[in-house]
């Protein structure tokens, strides 16, 4: 079967021991019948669970106590028969039931421990399979055996590099000549240990159907995923900025690969019994998907004896039916993107966590500037950017440090992501900052944070380093906390000659943290500047709706969301759509002939106006796509 993952579902299904009423209310064709019924094209479902239970008759596994039908094998069937494409789940990096059996296979830390020092109640983190034992072998004839079942896919779930002692890992580690004492190097052992699995598990999977390896890094691991699957319940541990900073980079990654956001329905995360968030709140998801040109794929629980919630799919197919009826349009469509933030390579030191406040920052902030942005890497061509962004931390490589002397449009750099000479020819006495605060005089104010960078010298400064009268410290009789700005000694806080700048503070860091508008109005006058005409202006949205502009095969799609996540204690929570009232205006470069919105096409009030297209929005509840022919 060929199959797309346009419209899927992710089943996360873990059923612990003891629940004695396994499928009573539900079988494979009711599961199929109902995603039948929510329009789902693709599925994720359970052939081996981390609790270690099997959903099948295996003879290498445990099957789940009590079972004796098939669901896995019957699933697939009943699937197929309705035209839905599905991947079988088995999670590789945890099985606790054949570790009960199977001490020899678990991972052990560094201070020889089988169980890591974590609440076991909660965290299935708790006890790992080591990739150096007998475990390896195991999960590939598992696999093999799944396979056997003929679905359309392999998912393997929690593939995430961890240090390991044991005794083979120590004795690999020894022939390799690495210091089990250097805790970087134990750790890259054990990612270079994961690259050499999934080599093989592709070798294994691939020639005859789709492979996803989840290991919380497709940067380190993407050359492996037969699509990529974007990992994001933003209500959980991701937050609301997680997926605007990777999405973008992601179809850079893997161009041409299905690109699939795998969001959650639960009002909190994994694992959450306890409700599904409110119809807006997945709606949203879905918006983001569809803005990025993602396929969404809602992450869903099982009831082991219910099976799949019934008012939830009915909202699943509300939604799904929304997506289908836009595919006309969004299929096919491309990301234009004008500017680029720059990303650091992933290292094996950052595999668990490429993603930083910087990059996240910066995203947020050229979503509220309506800038349609890609995320690359130095690797990646910077062909018809007009500007690029170096938020904060980049490391500035020979390589990038040629690739940018040869680009030809803007460039826009912050803190460290900085080297003498090259693009930053106008600035001297380049030094790490040291200072515990530091201070930028802007306008008729004198502004400041703690996030610092490098202290420089240029005599294109358009923006004086303010120093502090202090550092915080303690000398016996104050702790000296209060920090004020006293002034300057020569040194710049944002320098700028011709088409580049250079601001010495991790603004984006900053900005992720405080949301200071101050720190968002020094980009913003460099951008103003620096980019005057961009693809989409306007300033009667309010900055936390969200834009974006996609090159469709009739027509662009404008595409826009005006429904906001409240703060609420450290998560977002979207539990209504946000109602922009009608007459607000928007502008995209180029001359349109008809703005429509869609999918039912209804004209939209535009006029041509100094070579842009002037829409005058409708009443929007939570999103609108508009489609622009010329
Ligand atoms: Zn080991």
């Amino acid at each position: 079967m060929k199959t797309t993952m346009k419209r899927a579902v992710h089943i996360d299904f873990h059923t612990m021991p003891k629940i004695d009423d396994f499928g009573a209310n539900y079988g494979p064709v009711d599961l199929a019948e109902m995603l039948a019924d929510a329009h789902v094209t693709y599925v994720n479902i359970f052939a081996r669970c981390n609790i270690g239970y099997s959903y099948y008759p295996t003879k290498l596994g445990t099957v789940y106590p009590g079972i004796t039908r098939d669901y896995l094998g019957e699933a697939i069937a009943e699937l197929h028969k309705r035209g839905i494409g599905v991947t079988a789940y088995i999670n590789g990096g945890i099985n606790h039931e054949l570790m009960n059996h199977h001490q020899e296979f678990i991972k052990i830390t560094k201070d020889g421990r089988l169980y890591d020092d974590v609440d076991k109640a909660t965290n299935h983190y708790f006890r790992m399979p080591c990739f150096n034992s007998g475990y390896r072998e195991y999960l590939f004839d598992e696999i093999r055996e799944v396979m056997e079942k003929e679905p359309d896919g392999i998912f393997v779930d929690c593939m995430i590099p961890k240090p390991c002692y044991c005794s083979n890992c120590l004795r690999k580690m020894a022939e390799k000549g690495i210091d089990p004492n250097d805790d970087a190097a134990a750790f890259k052992f054990q990612v270079d240990t994961l690259y050499e699995v999934f080599s093989q598990i592709h070798a294994i999977v691939t020639p005859k159907m789709r492979l996803y390896i989840n290991s919380k890094s497709n940067d380190w691991f993407s050359e492996f995923e037969g699509h990529i699957e974007l990992e994001c319940l933003p209500t959980y541990s991701w937050g609301y900025d997680f997926f605007p900073a990777q999405a973008p980079y992601y179809r850079n990654l893997a161009p041409g690969k299905e690109l699939v956001y795998m969001t959650g329905a639960m009002v909190t995360g994994w694992g959450d019994f306890s409700g599904y968030k409110p119809d807006a709140a997945l709606e949203c998801d879905v918006y983001d998907a569809m803005m990025y040109g993602y396929a969404p794929s809602v992450g869903d629980l099982m009831h082991p004896r219910d099976g799949l919630n019934r008012p939830l799919y009915k909202q699943v197919g509300k939604m799904y039916r929304y997506v289908e009826s836009m595919e006309p349009w969004t299929e096919g469509s491309e990301a234009l993107a004008e500017a680029a933030i720059l990303r650091n390579k992933v290292t094996s030191e950052n595999v668990l966590n490429p993603v930083t406040a910087s990059d996240k920052g910066a995203a947020r902030m050229f979503c509220e500037m309506r800038i349609n942005y890609d995320v690359v890497d130095e690797d990646m061509s910077f062909d018809g950017y007009k500007l690029l962004l170096l938020p904060d931390n980049i490391r500035i490589t020979e390589k990038l440090k040629a690739k940018l002397e040869a680009f030809q449009g803007a460039i826009i750099s912050t803190g460290t992501s900085i080297a003498d000479g090259g693009v930053w020819d106008y600035i001297t006495d380049i030094a790490p900052d040291t200072n515990t605060h530091g201070f930028f005089a802007w306008g008729d104010q004198v502004y400041g944070q703690k996030y610092m960078g490098v202290k420089m010298k240029s005599e294109y400064s358009v923006s004086d380093y303010v120093e502090p009268y202090f550092n915080t410290h303690w000398d016996g009789f104050h702790g000296y906390f209060y920090v004020p700005p006293k002034s300057p000694k020569g040194c710049s806080a944002v320098a700028k000659k011709g088409n580049r700048a250079h601001v010495c503070f991790r603004l984006f860091a900053a900005y992720m943290e405080y949301g200071a508008l101050f720190h968002k109005e020094v980009i913003e006058t460099l951008i103003n500047e620096f980019l005057p005409e961009r693809l989409v202006m306007t300033n009667e949205l309010p900055t936390s709706s969200r834009v974006t502009l996609r090159k469709g095969t009739k027509g662009e799609l404008l595409q826009i969301k005006v429904s906001v996540p409240e703060h609420w204690a450290n998560r977002g929570v979207i539990n209504e759509h946000t109602v922009l009232p009608a007459g607000r205006k928007i502008s995209v470069m180029g001359e349109y002939a008809s703005v429509c919105s869609l999918p039912d096409e209804t004209p939209v009030k535009s006029w041509i106006e100094n070579g842009r297209t002037v829409i005058e929005l409708p009443e929007i509840t939570g999103f609108l796509p508009l489609l622009l022919k010329k």
